[in-house]
């Protein structure tokens, strides 16, 4: 396990324990060295992953699209900082640069990414494993809808095992690492 993709809020939340998980996330990482990849923005829950990470040392990937460089503030001291053209480029280059997926707490912009590659995974376009850390009960709502979805017919009962979900940072990067 070399990197790590992470998606989450390009805000902080209402609780500080949503920034402050985001930052231990990235101490962990740095700890176990393994690299973080992510948007690259300096706000929020994307900066507290990356300043994590860079407080233990650690090596952070940032990529970015050109138009949001200036919107959600490009982090200009990563190990290295790519901006690309677009958001299709950026998702493209973070599921190269890793070797798995955690989704913190994070808004549409968050599930969006995810979903992709959780989607990917689901039709065998990879074998990366996909996991949600589920800070302050956040995605217990999504787990519960997600469920409903597999319970309506729509979504396969084996299609929930492929997604890792914690409650925390320490036991997920355990099984991630195992896997
Ligand atoms: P959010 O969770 O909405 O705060 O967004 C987290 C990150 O996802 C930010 O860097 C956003 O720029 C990014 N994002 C927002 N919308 C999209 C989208 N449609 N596709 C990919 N990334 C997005």
């Amino acid at each position: 396990m070399k990197r790590i993709a992470v998606f989450c809020g390009s805000s902080s939340g209402r609780d500080p324990i949503y920034v402050n998980e985001a930052k231990n996330l990235g101490k962990l990482l740095a700890a176990k060295g393994i690299g973080l990849v992510y948007g690259g923005a300096v706000v929020g829950c994307m900066g507290a992953v990356a300043e994590g990470v860079m407080a233990g040392g650690g090596e952070v990937i940032g990529v970015m699209p050109k138009k949001l460089a200036n919107i959600e503030l490009a982090h200009h001291g990563l190990t290295e900082l790519h901006i690309v053209e677009t958001m299709h480029e950026r998702k493209a280059m973070m599921a190269e640069l890793s070797d798995a997926f955690i989704a913190l707490p994070g808004g549409a912009g968050t599930l969006e990414e995810w979903f992709e590659v959780f989607t990917w995974a689901q039709i065998g376009y990879h074998q990366k494993p996909c996991s949600l850390l589920n800070v302050n009960g956040y995605y217990t709502p999504f787990i519960a809808l997600f469920d409903h979805m597999i319970d309506q017919g729509f979504v396969q009962k084996e299609q929930k095992h492929l997604i890792i979900i914690e409650n925390e940072a320490k036991t997920l990067l355990k099984r991630l690492i195992n896997k």
